[in-house]
């Protein structure tokens, strides 16, 4: 199986799901954010990134309701290493990173955290919470520091229901050409 063969497949197995106590099914979620991306003329490889940001929540069988999570499910490692094993860095880390993303904007911005789903607000707990001085310092120090906190905003604006963006296939190409270097 191609690259491609594979992220299609996965998102023709689970995409239909709906995506965490939001109005739309992951597949829309991905597309929007990946749109999103699009619309602000992010480089090629932002673009991928935002699209599969959400890919370790294909892979793992985390339960979709969300209230059933007991623990942090670790999507964006799990994305993370199997997006590394197909993609570069630019690709793959500022997906690892767009959770901590999350935690690190509502260290910093404390009007980012008055706007986050209620979905956001409960996995956040579940993800550790807004991080310390600390964390937050050696966060900014990270080489994708910058794309991962991109991904996040976007992650946060594809939940709109409804929305029209482009079609996954319309990807097709951008995929297989960033998966091939
Ligand atoms: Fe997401």
């Amino acid at each position: 199986m191609t690259v491609v063969e594979e992220v299609f497949s996965l998102f023709e197995k689970r995409g239909s799901e709906s995506y965490f106590g939001e109005p739309v099914s992951v597949t829309e979620h991905c597309l929007q954010a990946a749109y999103a991306a699009q619309t602000e003329g992010a480089p090629a490889a932002l673009v991928v990134a935002a699209l599969l940001h959400d890919v370790g929540h294909l892979i793992d069988d985390i339960a979709a309701d969300i209230a059933e999570w007991t623990a942090d499910a670790k999507h964006e490692e799990v994305g993370g290493c199997w997006l590394a094993m197909r993609f570069g860095p630019d690709v793959h880390e500022p997906v690892r990173l767009h959770v901590p993303a999350k935690r690190y904007l509502c260290a910093v911005e404390p009007s980012y955290f008055a706007r986050l789903s209620p979905a956001s607000i409960r996995t956040l707990e579940l993800q550790g919470g807004p991080m310390s001085a600390a964390e937050v310092a050696a966060f900014e120090g990270e080489r994708y520091f910058a794309q991962a906190v991109r991904i996040r905003r976007w992650d946060d604006s594809g939940k709109i229901a409804g929305l029209v963006t482009p079609r996954l296939t319309d990807y097709r190409g951008l995929v297989a050409a960033l998966a091939a270097r």
